[in-house]
Parts: C-alpha cells; structure tokens; sequence
C-alpha cells in the first residue's frame, strides 16, 4: 500500500503554469471561475456530444469551479477524480436510475426548517444556513436544491437566528452552513460570530467549509484568519471540512489548513463515499493518511445521500461499502481508525458498524426530536447486491 506523499513546493506546474495561488486575491480570482461550456473547453478537451450534455446540466445546476481546483485535474486521465467532482456529468439528468428511487431532501431538512435559515434537527444542534454561495459547486452536493440557485432556505436577519438559539437553552452547539460560509465577507462573518458569542449556552461553534480544499485562496486573507482566532479564545470554534480524496491535498491546502491551526481551530473532516472517486480501499488509505499528515481529523465518511442527479452514478451499494471500508481500516493506525462510516438519514445519524455474513449491523448516533429512545439503538438489515440506502435493505434480527 503506498503512503500518499504532500509535495512540498506551493507553485505547482499545472495547467496555469506556476501560479502561486497563495499571492492571488481571493475575491479577484474567483471572477477567473470556470461557469460556461466555452471556457471549460479551453482548459478540457470535450466531445461534441459531452458538450451537448454539459449546457443541458448546467441549466438544471449551475457549473462553478475555481481556477485552482481545476488545476488538480490530470487532463490525461478520463476517470480523474478531481475532475468528477466539479465537471458536470451528463449523467446528472438521469433523476431515478440504477441505484432507485431520489429525493431532493434526502437529510429531511425542511421538516426541520424554523424559517430565517435555521434547522433545528437534534435538539441540542442549530444549524443556520448562512448563504447558498460556494466557491465551487460540487456535483455530489446533497444540498443541490439550493446550492447557486434562487432558494428562501437561507438567513435572512442573523440576529433573529441567533435569537432563536438563544432561546433555547437545549442547543449546546450551532453549526454555520451553506453553502459555504467562509465565503461570506470577512465583516458579515465577524457580525455572525458576535451574534454567537454571548450565548451562554453553546459550548461551541462550528463552520462548515470546503474552502480547504476548492479555494484554499480564502484562507491567505489575514482579516479572515485573525478573526477565526479571535472568536476561538471566546467560544471554541471547529471547521468541519471536506476533502474527498487525496488527491486534493496539496502545498497550498496543507498550507492553507496550517493557517486555521495555527488559531488554535481544529479541523475535522467530512468525506462522501463516492463511485469513481474514493470507492477503494488504497483511495481511502490514501485520504485518510494524507489528511492525519496536514493535521486534520478524519471524522465521518458519509454514504452518498439518495439525491436526485447524484445518487445514481455517485452512490456505492452498501455492500461495498462496508466491505471497502473494513478492507482499509486493516491499514490504519488508531488515530485514522476514528472516523466513522455514517449514513445521514430522515430518522437521524447512524453509524455503519460492518456486516456479519450477509447481514449490516448499525447503530443509531443521533435522532430527531421528540425520537430520543430511538438513539443508541442497533439497527440490523438484510444486504442486498445494490441497496445503497437505509431503506432499500429489508429490516432483520440477527
Ligand atoms: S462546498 Fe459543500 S455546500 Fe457547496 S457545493 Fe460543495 S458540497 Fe455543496
């Protein structure tokens, strides 16, 4: 098994030259984003055909891709896992394929939605959904729905939202989402961490963000990284992020992540089981280590969700998964061991223990309000050759 390696040089040659992406302004950058079937050519060879699909995607969901990211592709490699995450896929028109059934809202966050932005799933969790900007538009995304289009999910008066938290002594934790909230002006972050601060009763904050990985860029702006600090000696703050495979850990994402530790912040990370990206077992070997190497924690590997144009060509029937998963942790020390392998389903957070024969074993981590006898509860079903969903194995006793 090979040890994935972080090159240590920051201006990587790449299709852009030697950009020192660490010396670029964040903000002017990403006006050099790839959004259009015509400036995607000049970078990557299309087929007439792929681009005939490619204009037809983006019309459903927007393209976004940083200049950056797009500099981790191995043009030469088809399959290229970097390139499946942001490069749309003509698959992504296919709304119920091989895998079954989709749904726009796999994590059932609108039965959940307070207004204003504001999920309260767990009772002791907040989530407020700061903004529906990425720097980058993921093709797996599970919030596709609202991610680069018009939506009334996100905050609209912070104020009020961290009113609503305050007035629910329950809510030990608030997350900010998105979309990605690092990309939010440096002031209008500032102004909803203060919201945050005086709330007695949160023990903490997190940020959720794939700036580490899509625009590390973001994180060269000292305004942003003192102000992570700052708030960090008031309250403790923690970023989950979301690198997917190894290959986008690179110079300037280690040095980016190095920045944020260097606040005291920890950061965590949240990959996506995903079909021809990570779904083997030297992939996850890979990612998991390389991220232990730059000082992040490996903390869950979802199962792709069942979301309408992802689910069909991203999601690994369970089967596998557990089966990749086991066949990987062989290879891990205790610290990389610690994540877990989670399926963020309606009923609540489970974590996918393994499988005894032909039979999946998991236990319940988190469930909804008003569900509490439901947490810490095993649950065992029936595997099938394709389930790839809680609901698609039937319900068994051991
Ligand atoms: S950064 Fe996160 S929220 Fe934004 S598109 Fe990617 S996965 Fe979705």
């Amino acid at each position: 098994m090979k040890n994935h390696r972080v090159p240590n040089t920051i201006a990587g040659k790449s299709m852009f030259g030697n950009i020192d992406w660490t010396q670029l302004d964040y903000r002017k950058e990403l006006k050099n984003n790839i959004t259009t079937v015509d400036e995607l050519k000049q970078y990557l060879p299309l087929s007439p055909e792929e681009e005939a699909d490619l204009r037809k995607v983006i019309d459903i969901h927007p393209m976004n891709i940083p200049r950056y990211y797009l500099s981790l592709i191995d043009i030469e490699n088809p399959e290229d896992p970097v390139r499946r995450l942001c490069v749309p896929d003509a698959q992504e028109l296919v709304v119920a394929g091989a895998m079954g059934e989709t749904t726009k809202d796999p994590y059932g966050d609108d039965k959940h939605n307070k207004g204003n932005g504001v999920l309260h799933k767990y009772d002791y969790t907040a989530l407020v959904v700061t903004s529906e900007y990425c720097a980058m538009y993921c093709r797996h995304c599970f919030r596709k729905r609202m991610v680069g289009l018009p939506n009334d999910l996100t905050v609209k008066n912070f104020e009020k939202a961290a009113g609503y938290i305050a007035r629910h002594p329950e809510i030990t934790n608030a997350i900010l989402s998105g979309g990605d909230p690092l990309m939010l002006p440096t002031n209008v972050l500032r102004k909803m961490l203060n919201a945050l601060k005086d709330i007695e009763h949160l023990n903490h904050v997190r940020i959720g963000s794939r700036v580490p990985v899509s625009y590390p860029l973001r994180l060269f702006d000292d305004e942003l990284i003192a102000l992570l600090k700052e708030f960090n000696t008031e309250k403790t703050l923690f970023i989950p992020t979301h690198f997917n495979h190894a290959q986008e850990i690179t110079p300037v994402s280690t040095e980016a992540v190095r920045r944020i530790r260097s606040t005291g912040v920890t950061v965590n990370n949240q990959a996506v089981l995903l079909a021809g990206v990570n779904d083997s077992v030297e992939a996850l070997v890979d990612l998991m280590n390389g991220l232990l190497r730059i000082g992040v924690n490996p903390y869950y590997l979802y199962q792709c969700m069942p979301v309408t144009r992802v689910r069909h060509h991203f999601q690994v029937p369970l089967r596998r998964g557990v089966d990749i998963v086991d066949g990987a942790r062989r290879y891990f020390d205790g610290y990389a061991k610690r994540f877990k392998y989670i399926i963020g389903h309606d009923i609540g957070k489970l974590e996918i223990y393994g499988r005894i024969g032909d039979k999946l074993v998991l236990k319940q981590l988190h469930a909804r309000s008003g569900h509490e006898e439901e947490i810490s509860r095993l649950l065992v079903r029936q595997l099938t050759e394709s389930g790839g969903w809680l609901d698609d194995l039937p319900e068994v006793t051991l």
